[in-house]
């Protein structure tokens, strides 16, 4: 499973109908990110059979309490596990504040490095690159300073045909191969050309998460070409004005944001607790952009098997 997201939880504000506060797992490889934490994520964690002690990094989008109320728990968690290694969690200002505070009068103690990183708003740019992914973040319109956040690949390699396992390449000429080259002999006159012995790469895959926001084109280049986008939908579009208001979306507004970008599939969540049936999130969205579906708590997406 190399680039796939896990929902962990997909309800807005108050938990209904068996749903839960927002929540989900990105899987890049070997490296597992956590995106929001709502209440009760580290329940979450066990129930879809998903492991807390792989957790890297965590994004935090904004502090409105259904995004990272579950976020001291699971810090706590991790130290009674044991755990030594690092864990930087990204998050508007004030989350260093909170976390301290609750350490402070709760007399606890976090036993492995923990590093807050506080984003400014509202800027953007790459939070990091590691192991072929970038990570970056984007302003969103919300009542707070809220962050969205991509996942992309930087980079393919050619990949090579199976004809290569006859010709005894070495470590280097193979090397030279994925990265598009020809391979030369002594005299640098070309022996093997690379389109005969290569097919070109792979397209680079990408993740985007916006969450919370109104509808707003101003974060279409930034998330422009996702294979996967999940855009929040809080409400249907008869509760339009309300969704304005609130500085939330309808699911037309989330279709038609994935229209705009031209992105592969589309995801909705943060669905309000004044819906129990959500078959019309889909249809909705449907009528801007097909290819959608629900978050479900426990489903997995693949961008990339
Ligand atoms: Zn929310
Ligand atoms: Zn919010």
């Amino acid at each position: 499973l190399n680039f796939s997201v896990k929902i962990l939880g997909s309800c807005s504000a108050v938990p209904a109908f068996g749903r839960h506060h927002s929540a989900q797992l990105v899987k890049y490889y070997g490296s597992t990110f956590l995106i929001d934490c709502g209440e009760g994520t580290q329940l979450q964690f066990q129930l879809h059979k998903s492991k807390l002690s792989k957790l890297t990094r965590i994004f935090i989008s904004h502090l409105h309490g259904d995004h990272f109320l579950g976020l001291f728990g699971l810090l706590s968690t991790l130290s009674l596990m044991g755990r030594t290694k690092q864990l930087q969690v990204y998050g508007p200002k004030g989350l260093r504040e909170i976390i301290t505070t609750q350490l402070k009068y709760s007399q606890s103690i976090i036993k492995y490095p923990l590093d807050i990183i506080e984003l400014e708003f509202p800027k953007s740019g790459i939070l990091f690159e590691e192991n072929n992914l970038r990570v970056s973040h984007c302003p969103l319109d919300h009542r707070i300073d809220c962050h969205g956040f991509t996942f992309e690949e930087v980079k393919q390699s050619h990949r090579l045909k199976p004809t290569c396992e006859n010709l005894n390449l070495s470590k280097s000429q193979i090397a030279n191969l994925k990265k598009g080259n020809d391979i030369l002999n002594e005299n640098g006159e070309i022996l093997h050309k690379n389109e005969d012995l290569t097919n070109p790469p792979r397209k680079c895959k990408k993740y985007s998460y916006c969450s919370d926001t109104k509808y707003d084109e101003r974060i279409v280049p930034f998330i422009k070409d996702s294979d996967l986008l999940y855009h929040e939908a809080t409400f249907l579009n008869d509760l339009a004005s309300r969704a304005d208001s609130t500085y939330h979306s309808t699911a037309q507004q989330a279709g038609k944001m994935a229209s705009l970008t031209n992105t592969s599939k589309l995801l909705l969540g943060h669905f309000s607790s004044r819906y129990k049936e959500l078959r019309p999130f889909i249809q909705e969205a449907q009528t801007e952009f097909e290819n959608c579906e629900l978050a479900i708590e426990g489903l997995e997406f693949f961008i990339e098997k």
